[in-house]
C-alpha cells in the first residue's frame, strides 16, 4: 500500500473489528480520536515485564482513545475521558519517538496502537530510512481486527498481547461484549503464526510475542479458560505475563461483580494451574495487598508511584 493510501484508511476507518467505516476528518467513531495523532504521555517506563523495561526503560508513548473501552480500565484518565487531548502531526510524532530513542530507550512501545496504526506505519518507516535499528512494540488489547494486524506485521517487532476474556460470559458481563473471546484468540493466533514466541537476546525481548492476562475478581472460571486455551492452542513455552494490579478505580456503574481488587486465594488459584500445565515463560506480578504500584495516573508528572 501506499504511503498515501495508509493515511486514506482514517477516510473509511475500519482498524478495528467496530468497523465504524466512519471518515474520522469529519466524525469521530468508537474510538473517540480523529484523524490526527493524540498523545497523553511519552516516557521510559521502567514497570514493563523486564526483558521490555530491561535496563534502560521501554520508550513507551500512550495513545489517547481506545477502540475496546473497558468499564474498567485503569488509563480511564485519557482512554475514554482525553482531557487536555495533544494532537501531533506526523513531524511532531517522530520527534516524539527520536526523543525517546535519544534518551537510550530499550525498544518503542505503542500503546493501544490500532486506531493510529496509519501514523505509526509512516513514522517507523521514516525513523528506520533513518538508519535507526530498534525493536517497535505493538501493546494492545487483544481486540484486534486481522486486517490491522497484517498491515503491522512488516513493521513491528513484538506484541504485547492482551487475553483479558476467553469466556463468553464473563466478557459480556465485564465488556459488553461477547465478540472478544472469539476475536482476541483470532489476533492472537494470526500473530503467533507471524511472529512467533517471544524472542530475547542476552535477556532483552527483540521480536515476537508475548501474551498478557489481568486476573478479574468474581471470574477466576475466565482466567482459568485463559490459561487452559493458551496451553492447548501454543503449548506451554509460550511467554505469559500475569498481572495481580486490578483495581476499580475509574470502574463505572454498574458493574458490581468487579468493584473489588482480586483476593490472593484468586491469584494463587491461577498461578496454580500454570504451575501445574508447567508454563516455562511466564512473568507473575507478585500480590500484594492494596498493591496500586502499576496503576498509573496521568494527572502527575510521575505517572507511577514507584518508577
Ligand atoms: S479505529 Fe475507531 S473509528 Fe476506526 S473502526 Fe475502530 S473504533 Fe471505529
Amino acid at each position: 500500500m501506499s504511503d498515501k493510501k495508509i493515511l486514506d484508511l482514517y477516510q473509511n476507518c475500519n482498524l478495528c473489528p467496530r468497523n465504524c467505516n466512519v471518515n474520522r476528518k469529519e466524525k469521530r467513531g468508537f474510538c473517540l480520536e480523529s484523524d490526527q495523532v493524540s498523545i497523553d504521555a511519552a516516557l521510559l517506563h521502567f514497570g514493563e515485564e523486564p526483558p521490555i523495561s530491561f535496563k534502560n526503560g521501554s520508550g513507551t508513548i500512550f495513545f489517547t482513545g481506545c477502540s475496546l473501552r473497558c468499564p474498567f480500565c485503569q488509563n480511564m484518565q485519557i482512554s475514554q475521558n482525553p482531557r487536555n487531548k495533544k494532537i501531533y502531526n506526523l513531524e511532531q510524532f517522530i520527534d516524539i519517538i527520536i526523543t525517546l530513542i535519544k534518551k537510550n530507550a530499550e525498544n518503542i512501545n505503542f500503546v493501544t496502537p490500532d486506531h493510529f496504526l496509519p501514523h505509526i506505519i509512516e513514522a517507523i518507516k521514516y525513523i528506520k530510512k533513518m538508519g535507526y535499528d530498534i525493536p517497535f512494540i505493538y501493546n494492545c488489547s487483544g481486540y484486534q481486527s486481522v486486517y490491522n494486524l497484517e498491515l503491522s506485521i512488516p513493521y513491528i517487532d513484538i506484541y504485547l498481547f492482551d487475553y483479558k476474556f476467553a469466556n463468553k460470559e464473563a466478557s459480556l458481563y465485564c465488556l459488553k461484549n461477547e465478540e472478544y473471546p472469539k476475536i482476541a484468540l483470532e489476533g492472537l493466533k494470526f500473530i503467533y503464526k507471524n511472529k512467533g514466541n517471544l524472542t530475547l537476546k542476552n535477556g532483552k525481548a527483540i521480536k515476537g510475542t508475548l501474551v498478557r492476562h489481568l486476573v478479574m475478581p468474581n471470574f477466576i472460571e475466565n482466567s482459568i479458560e485463559v490459561i487452559n486455551n493458551l496451553y492447548f492452542t501454543f503449548g506451554n513455552t509460550i511467554f505469559l505475563s500475569v498481572m495481580s494490579q486490578y483495581t476499580p478505580t475509574f470502574l463505572k456503574k454498574g458493574f458490581e461483580k468487579i468493584n473489588r481488587k482480586i483476593t490472593k486465594k484468586e491469584y494463587e488459584t491461577v498461578i496454580d494451574l500454570i504451575k501445574n500445565l508447567s508454563f516455562k515463560n511466564v512473568y507473575l506480578q507478585e500480590y500484594i495487598e492494596g498493591d496500586d504500584r502499576y496503576i498509573p495516573d496521568f494527572d502527575r508528572k510521575n505517572m507511577f508511584d514507584e518508577w
